[in-house]
């Protein structure tokens, strides 16, 4: 079986037949500058020591320094973590963010750890990977299963290895040591914007039916920003199982139920809410599907299944190459990840560059700039993809790769390593 990289690689292959290209961008594009690999070892509550397995990886800094959130996760491997990058890589460049792609993870159920555990594990990351990450080098951010909370332990920690206080280190930190107002609903809300900028081209508008895959920082601020838009959010899933109410759920009752008995607790036959199995989601009757969860939940094996007209990948990578011919044969429109998700690292971008200028903007200055970065790049991929008649995702790939040629083209033939 092919690599979860080997599989991301086949979208710049295909970009590229878009493309004249230098066969050296190509050449540079195709495999992740550097991983590093470390096993994190921590002292556990009960005075026992337990070790962890954790990667960096910095895919690529042609555009700029690499930028890319850490993920906890007991799943994570190295491929994921490359993966993830390569993503980076070109999320950064669809957006024109000044920057590379990164990405990095720690093999753990954070959930199994009480909170000092937590914090040492953030804090060995940081040690273990202090002499990689830097403001002009590599800027790591939240992932899966990690938040403001973690990333300001990591912005500490590293202010301790380095003698000065250096916020531009990391971003999704809290609002109190640097972090940027918006940060924390910027990838729903950049995924949101998008979905109202295209909401004609696409067929949709207010009490469109939405289902949510994914009910943690991006699936839940998104159920929030399209149900005050008038949308219905007719189904929603987390790990442990989904909801669907076909006359639509109350977002409310499901953001109280998030943070006390689980998503879960909301369904009964009084209020016409049933539970179904987590995975039913996909096929659940709606108009926009929205994958907020881990990479390949929508596969060959299910995409047939998929009734909405709209995917917003605020996942990255939830669909799979096969998955995704079986949904553009079907006229599912899919607004890819790299572009539907970016929000986050457009926001994390604000907040650094806020961090290195000391100076704060308020929280419309950040939404108002969000907002045109996304129409702006949404519209040029939008476009690319109905002139060439190509999808939107291979369309953000080559508006991405685009960029990622011409930097390259511009470092010169004898540079290939930057920093
Ligand atoms: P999170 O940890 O806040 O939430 C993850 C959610 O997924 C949880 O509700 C969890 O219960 C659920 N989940 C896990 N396995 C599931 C399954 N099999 N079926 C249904 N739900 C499942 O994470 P997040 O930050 O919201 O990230 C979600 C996705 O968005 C990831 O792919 C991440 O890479 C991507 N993303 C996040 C950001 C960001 O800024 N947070 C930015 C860009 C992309």
């Amino acid at each position: 079986m092919s690599s979860m990289l080997d599989q991301a690689l086949t979208r710049l292959d295909d970009a590229a037949r878009h493309l004249t290209l230098d066969q050296d961008v190509l050449e540079k594009l195709k495999y992740p500058r550097e991983t590093t690999k470390t096993r994190l070892m921590i002292r556990m509550d009960d005075g026992s020591r337990k070790s962890f397995m954790a990667w960096r990886c910095r895919y690529d800094d042609t555009r700029g320094p690499t930028k890319g959130g850490i993920r906890f996760h007991p799943e994570a491997t190295m491929d994921e973590v490359e993966t993830l990058a390569f993503w980076m890589t070109f999320k950064c460049a669809v957006m024109n963010l000044p920057y590379g792609g990164g990405k990095g993870a720690v093999q753990v159920d954070p959930h199994s750890l009480s909170k000092s555990e937590l914090e040492r594990l953030s804090r060995a990351y940081m040690q273990a990977f202090s002499n990689i990450i830097g403001p002009d080098r590599d800027i790591p951010a939240p992932d899966v299963y990690t938040n403001a909370m973690i990333m300001g332990w990591m912005a500490d920690e590293y202010a301790s290895i380095m003698g000065r206080v250096t916020p531009a280190v990391i971003t999704g930190k809290p609002i109190a040591l640097g972090g940027s107002l918006g940060r924390d609903d910027a990838t729903a809300r950049g995924g949101f914007y998008l979905l109202r900028h295209l909401e004609q081209e696409l067929g949709l508008g207010p009490n469109s039916r939405v289902a949510i895959q994914g009910f943690g920082n991006a699936g839940s601020h998104m159920a929030r920003l399209l149900s005050g838009a008038g949308y219905r959010i007719v189904a929603v899933s987390d790990s442990r199982g989904a909801i669907h109410a076909p006359d639509g759920i109350d977002v409310d009752r499901l953001l109280a139920a998030k943070k006390g008995d689980g998503l879960m607790s909301v369904a009964g036959r009084r209020d016409n809410i049933t539970a179904i199995a987590s995975d039913a989601i996909v096929g659940i009757d709606c108009d926009v599907l929205v994958p907020a969860a881990l990479e390949n939940l929508i596969h060959a094996g299910n995409a047939a299944t998929v009734t909405a007209k709209v995917v917003v990948e605020l996942a990255n990578g939830p669909v799979t190459p096969e998955a995704d011919a079986i949904l553009e044969r079907n006229g599912v429109m899919v607004l890819p990840d790299i572009l539907a998700n970016a929000g986050g690292v457009t926001v994390s971008y604000f907040e650094w560059v806020q961090n290195r200028q000391g100076y704060y903007w308020t929280v419309e200055e950040i939404h108002g700039r969000l907002k045109s970065t996304m129409e702006a790049e949404g519209r040029a991929v939008w476009e690319l993809a109905r002139a060439r008649m190509i999808s939107p995702r291979s369309a953000a790939y080559v508006h991405a790769l685009g960029r990622l040629a011409e930097a390259i083209e511009a470092h010169g033939t004898q540079q290939f390593f930057i920093t």
